[in-house]
């Protein structure tokens, strides 16, 4: 008896491709797994940022976002209303956890969710970066994406008993890395 998890994803949607793909490339380890006796260990990054986080419009991920923005003194484009949740781990604690996957027996067969689980508004955010980054920007609203997830927070209870691992960096503390990293090399 399989157990369902991720059951929310839309399959016609504009963002289908993308959701449907991460999904199909499971599926595609567990077939590598059962077919092929390989030992495999699925990782669900979630929402990840840091120094060297690729910036453009081609990428437009909202921590950079914001951070250009303000360092800019551009206005901060919140889509929606900014009530929309996510959890932002910084790097360094998601490469952590990547790599004791890696080396832990335990985790052989698994699906194992490693993010933050410390849920901000897209509002808080962008009141935080504004502030770390002492800007002058004007916080704007523009328009929500079709299918834009109104909340995304990981449970990482798996990750914790498994591998013993939590994130440690405090979003402050990630986001004043990366505005650091931002006002040298941009
Ligand atoms: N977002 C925003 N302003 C931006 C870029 C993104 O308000 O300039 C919002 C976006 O609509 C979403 C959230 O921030 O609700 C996270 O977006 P991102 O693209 O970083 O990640 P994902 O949607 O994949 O979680």
């Amino acid at each position: 008896m399989f157990k369902v998890s991720y059951k929310n994803a839309y399959p016609v949607g504009p963002r289908s491709c993308y959701d449907e793909s991460k999904r199909a490339g499971e599926a595609f380890i567990k077939a590598y797994e059962l077919q092929h006796k390989m030992r495999t260990k699925i990782v669900r990054i979630f929402n990840t940022s840091g120094p060297r986080i690729r910036y453009g419009p081609a990428f437009g991920r909202v921590v950079p976002n914001f951070i250009y923005q303000a360092l800019h003194d551009e206005d901060l484009t919140i889509f929606g209303d900014g009530s929309q949740t996510r959890s932002f781990i910084y790097v360094i604690d998601e490469i952590e956890g990547i790599l004791k996957i890696v080396h832990t027996d335990e985790a052989n067969g698994e699906v194992i969710n490693l993010g933050s689980n410390k849920e901000y508004t897209i509002l808080e955010l962008a009141r935080i970066i504004k502030e770390l980054a002492n800007s002058n920007s004007k916080i704007v609203f523009k328009p929500l994406p079709i299918d834009d997830p109104l909340y995304r927070c990981p449970v990482i209870t798996k990750a914790k008993k498994i591998l013993n691992w939590e994130p440690t960096t405090t979003l402050e503390e990630g986001l004043e890395k990366t505005i650091a990293w931002f006002k040298e090399h941009e």
